[in-house]
Order: structure tokens, then C-alpha cells, then sequence
């Protein structure tokens, strides 16, 4: 009797095993089932292998010089990212071994000789934990950028950003290198709602959304900041660098055209504060409250602006 992998596709199995025969032996019965392999003789080149990030299933001796299956378990286990089955195939036969091996991340034990139906078996029902592993990895990538992804406009949201600020705010206190925020919120926003009802003011906020992600270099990070506001964080940026493209972004809204644009109001008011020009701790709430400061003037000076904060003028901040 002969398993296939006729429930799936072929699948990339690592034999591990420092005897050249043995592991041959190993890969023609891998090889019956329909799948691909490789063998390893020594760790390096086991590491190696795994390292090419394509292997489905590891079938690891026990017994090897210099780094045994045990120890380079837990070497595989703490470095990769995603979760490969382990088998160990082994002349020990002893428990201690077995116990030896589950605990060093090994998820099954087959004793040698390896009979190929046992082996059989054993892959077919490792690599069923390995597709099934593999979609739940997959859908926890898909959550975590929905959860990083503002709904309406597609780009990061507040979670996102107060999380990148902090990182970036570390980044640019090691690096020297500066930092600016810009706080944008579009003018007079809640009379397109008013006017032209609530969808049309949905599609100026996503409109802009586009417009901030087409303006913005690969290192500028635009996200929606809550309501009609959106920010972007601008690493490697002085404060006049950031208000250059802030700039840029105002004149482009004001020259955008299109179902919800034409419904009135387009134009942004904007505020710039940048590691730069700040003194005293730089913590997230601080550049907040001083790109706050700043757009608030912006909005007192008639709107349509940008301004840079001014200790002088922005007390709200100081
Ligand atoms: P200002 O120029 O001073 O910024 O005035 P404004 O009207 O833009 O600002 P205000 O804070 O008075 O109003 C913001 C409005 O944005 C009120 C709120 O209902 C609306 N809003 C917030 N989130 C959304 C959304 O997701 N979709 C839509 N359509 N409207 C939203
Ligand atoms: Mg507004
Ligand atoms: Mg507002």
C-alpha cells in the first residue's frame, strides 16, 4: 500500500542526516509520495537550506556531530517565522530521546529502520498541519493590515500612526536625523456633508486620501487621523523640507477636480512641527501638540495654509 500527494500539491520536504545513505533511502520514499526533496549532511548547510525559506517539512536525524537534531531544532525553531514541521527519524529508541525531541520543538518520532508506509503516513498528516498553519499565517497577515488600514480611505489609521510615531520618534533621537509631523484637515468640511449629504463628503475624504498617498515620497507616511483630519509623518524631513510638501499637497487639493470635489470646498488648512525646530523631551505627544498648535493658527489665518510651529505664537503648545 502506497500514500500519494494526490490531496495536494507537491510539497518541499528537507532531509536532515548526516549519513548519505541513510538519507537517500529517506528521499526515495519521499520521492513515492509525489513530493520534492533535498538532503543535508551537516547543520550549515541544513541551516542554509531552511533559510531559502521554501521547505514544507524537516525529517531530522537525532545523531550528528557538532550540532545534534536537538539542539538544531531549537536553532531552526527560534529563527524561523513561520511554522515548518519537524520529524525526527532516529535510532534511539529510548523515551528519554522522544521527550528529548517534542521539547525541542520536533512535532513527531519515527524509530529506524524507517518503515516507508510509517513515513508515509507521517507526511501526509504533518504536511495537513503545515497547509492548515500556513493559511492561519496568512489570514493573521491579512488582519493586522486591516487593523493598521483605515476603511474609508485605504491608507494607515490613527492606531498606525501613534504606533509609527513612537518608533520613528526612537529612530530619530538615535540617528540625529529629523522627524516632522504634518496634521491636515480639510476646510470647512462639514458643509459638504451639510450640503451635498454624507456620501459625497465620504468620497472628498478618500479623494483626498489619494491624493496625500500619490504626494507623498515611499518614506512619507500619509494616514487618515481621525474625522477629516489626516497626518504624515515625514521621516528624515526638516520642518521647511515637510512644509514644501505640504504645500505641494494644498495646491494639488485645490487643483483636483471630480464628482466630490466640484461639490464646494477644496482646500486644506495644514500645520508642520519637526524635531528640528522643537525643544525640550520630544515625545509623541509633544510634536502632536505643536503640529496642533500650528494648524490651528493656520485655520485662524483666513485657512487654505500652511504654517510652521512658532513658539512665539502657538502658546497652546508651549
Ligand atoms: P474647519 O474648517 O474649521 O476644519 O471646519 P470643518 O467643517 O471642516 O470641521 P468640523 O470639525 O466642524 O466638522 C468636521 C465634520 O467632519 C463633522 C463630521 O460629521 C464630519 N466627518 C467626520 N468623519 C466623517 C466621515 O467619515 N465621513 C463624512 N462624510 N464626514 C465625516
Ligand atoms: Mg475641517
Ligand atoms: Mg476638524
Amino acid at each position: 500500500m502506497q500514500l500519494t500527494s494526490a490531496n495536494g500539491p507537491p510539497a518541499h520536504i528537507l532531509i536532515i542526516d548526516d549519513e548519505p545513505t541513510v538519507a537517500t533511502h529517506i528521499r526515495r520514499i519521499v520521492e513515492s509520495c509525489g513530493h520534492r526533496a533535498s538532503a543535508c549532511h551537516t547543520w550549515t548547510e541544513a541551516l542554509r537550506a531552511f533559510g531559502r525559506g521554501d521547505v514544507d517539512l524537516i525529517l531530522m536525524d537525532a545523531v550528528m556531530p557538532a550540532v545534534d537534531g536537538f539542539k538544531l531544532t531549537r536553532i531552526i525553531r527560534s529563527r524561523a517565522r513561520t511554522y515548518v514541521p519537524i520529524v525526527f527519524l532516529t535510532g534511539l529508541a529510548d523515551d528519554n530521546a522522544r521527550v528529548k525531541g517534542i521539547e525541542a520543538g520536533g512535532d513527531d518520532f519515527l524509530t529506524k529502520p524507517i518503515h516507508p508506509l510509517e513515513l508515509q503516513v507521517r507526511i501526509k498528516a504533518m504536511l495537513r498541519i503545515r497547509s492548515l498553519t500556513q493559511a492561519l499565517e496568512e489570514k493573521t497577515r491579512t488582519l493586522s493590515r486591516l487593523a493598521a488600514m483605515d476603511a474609508l480611505t485605504g491608507i494607515g489609521n490613527r492606531r498606525s500612526f501613534d504606533e509609527r510615531l513612537r518608533s520613528e520618534l526612537q529612530i530619530s533621537a538615535e540617528s540625529g536625523k529629523p522627524l516632522t509631523v504634518l496634521l491636515l484637515d480639510l476646510d470647512h468640511f462639514k458643509s459638504v456633508n451639510d450640503n451635498h449629504g454624507h456620501a459625497v463628503g465620504d468620497e472628498l475624504l478618500r479623494a483626498f486620501g489619494r491624493l496625500l498617498a500619490e504626494s507623498t515620497r515611499a518614506c512619507d507616511v500619509p494616514y487618515r487621523y481621525g474625522g477629516e483630519e489626516f497626518a504624515v509623518l515625514c521621516p528624515n524631513s526638516t520642518t521647511d523640507d515637510a512644509c514644501s510638501l505640504g504645500e505641494r499637497v494644498r495646491a494639488a487639493f485645490q487643483r483636483t477636480s471630480g464628482a466630490a470635489t466640484a461639490a464646494g470646498t477644496r482646500t486644506c488648512s495644514i500645520g508642520a512641527a519637526g524635531t528640528d525646530i522643537l525643544t525640550g523631551e520630544l515625545s509623541p505627544h509633544a510634536i502632536l501638540t505643536a503640529a496642533d498648535a500650528a494648524l490651528y493658527r493656520a485655520k485662524d489665518s483666513g485657512r487654505n495654509c500652511v504654517c510652521k510651529f512658532d513658539p512665539m505664537f502657538d502658546e497652546k503648545a508651549a
